[in-house]
């Protein structure tokens, strides 16, 4: 009696954890990390506008609008003066 009993319950315990993974490997699959701004996003998110980077490399110099450093040299404006100067779909 006891030993069906801890059976059951290993069984109980085993699809629990399959349960637990199952879970994990859906939301893998269904979100991705954007290749420009590194957010991560669902595909069926994913509008004309919801990507927003800079195509630039991040340079160490003063930004042109408002002298922070560090700037991009794509619109020579840093991360606080523009979000990004390129829009378009995320990238994975
Ligand atoms: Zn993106
Ligand atoms: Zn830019
Ligand atoms: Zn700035």
């Amino acid at each position: 009696m006891l030993e069906a009993l801890s059976k059951a319950f290993a069984e109980v315990t085993a699809l629990r954890g399959a349960l637990a993974k199952l879970r994990v490997e859906d939301v893998e699959e269904e979100v991705s990390q954007c290749a420009n701004c590194h957010e991560y996003f669902h595909p069926k998110m994913n509008g004309e506008n919801s990507c927003q980077y800079h195509p630039g490399m991040m340079k160490f110099y003063s930004c042109r609008s408002c002298g922070a450093d560090p700037y991009y040299v794509c619109c020579m404006k840093c991360s606080d003066c523009c979000k990004g100067c390129r829009i378009q779909r995320h990238v994975c």
